[in-house]
């Protein structure tokens, strides 16, 4: 077999390699059923064990209390970008949302299709290089009216920057958070927020499948006269099994989980993807060829974007790099520069084979 690489892919991304060999054999036969994965009925007992798996460990690893539905949708994250203003934003309402970069405003652009949206807090003129510190987010909040919602993007793939925790709003206000590119990459308190989506191709396992953890009052508060596949209820009502969902994709989704479990959780991965994108960011900071894009206090732990102060040899960077079994560290194509992307089962070693490159990169370049 093809000897495997460093895949610093933004997304699809790297998976865990025992997940992988158990899901070409589970393609041949899940368990002992003489029955691929790909060809059992959503509705039969073997699929029926593997969704419920996979709604299990999630609640087991982020500590989902029964409040919440953990839903298995379809669409990508985008399609969550329409789907909460559908549900949640009337014509004559306001919801509020933090602009932290591309992804965060195309959540925008379509709120707009709905409703009034009011920026609460914007990076443009930065850059996009920082998340908001406190007192720069204005919630359009009056002693008459609250928004129906706040939206943020916990973790920004293009930028670098992440969260470090949720920001603050009022009680009574749902929190609303994309986290496709930072789910459970660290503990997940749910405790903040009313909805998370994330598609699950970063994190999480393959393309194709959207994990939606959703209060349940809130499914109940959602517009009803929608079509049925676009309502939040009619997935929490059925299981997430109204239509077919994508079963393969559940499959590995409950192989990573596990493979997180194992690994000792969400703290001790929070750990891990701490201590790697250390290894890379303390080069950073003391290069004279390379930089760290985001700000320091809201650098992310699953993106790192850099640029070298000699722009025109970031491709020369990129193709030499790749030679030596290193792909994907071009920037978003919005953005440009280099970005690492290193999720969950990024390994460590793959780290610091891109810091011994930089390292002798900067030796021939600086
Ligand atoms: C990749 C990404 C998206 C888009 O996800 P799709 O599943 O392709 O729709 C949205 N938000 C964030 C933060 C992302 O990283």
């Amino acid at each position: 077999m093809t000897d495997r690489i460093f895949n610093f892919s933004a997304g699809p991304a790297v998976l865990p390699e025992s997940v992988l060999v158990r899901a070409q054999e589970a393609l041949w036969s899940l368990g002992d059923s003489g029955i691929g994965v790909l060809e059992h009925s959503h509705r039969g007992r073997a699929f029926t064990a593997v969704i419920e798996r996979a709604e299990a460990l999630c609640r087991e690893l982020a500590g989902i209390p029964d409040e919440y539905h953990v839903l298995f949708l379809q669409g990508g994250a985008s399609t969550q970008f329409f789907m909460v203003p559908m549900n949640f934003l009337g014509s004559e309402q306001t919801a509020d949302y933090l602009d932290t970069g591309v992804w965060s405003q195309k959540a925008i652009a379509e709120a707009e299709r709905f409703g009034e949206v009011a920026i609460a807090f914007t990076g443009k003129p930065d850059g996009y290089t920082h998340v908001p510190r406190a007192g720069e987010v204005h919630l359009s909040l009056s002693l008459a009216s609250a928004p129906e919602y706040v939206h943020y993007t916990s973790n920004n793939t293009i930028y670098g920057t992440q969260f470090a925790a949720p920001p603050e709003v009022p009680a009574g206000v749902p929190l609303i958070c994309d986290a496709s590119s930072d789910i459970f990459s660290r503990p997940l308190d749910m405790s903040k927020h009313q909805l998370v989506y994330a598609g699950a191709q970063k994190n999480l396992g393959p393309a194709g499948l959207t994990l939606v953890i959703i209060d349940r009052a809130l499914v109940d508060a959602g517009a009803r006269d929608l079509p049925a596949m676009l309502q939040y209820r009619t997935h929490a009502d059925k299981g997430s099994c109204y239509n077919t969902p994508p079963t393969f994709a559940v499959y590995v989704l409950s192989e990573v989980l596990a493979w997180i479990r194992e690994f000792g959780g969400l703290e001790a991965m929070a750990e891990h993807n701490r201590d790697k994108a250390r290894v890379i960011y303390d080069f950073l900071d003391q290069s004279e060829l390379f930089h760290a894009l985001a700000a320091a206090d809201s650098r992310s732990h699953m993106n790192v974007c850099f640029r070298c102060v000699k722009p025109e040899l970031e491709p020369v960077f990129v193709a030499q790099a790749e030679a030596r079994g290193m792909s994907g560290l071009a920037g978003h194509r919005s953005a440009g520069g280099l970005r690492a992307s290193i999720y969950n089962a990024f390994p460590r070693a793959g780290c610091e084979a891109l810091v011994a490159f930089m390292k002798e990169f900067e030796r021939e370049h600086a």
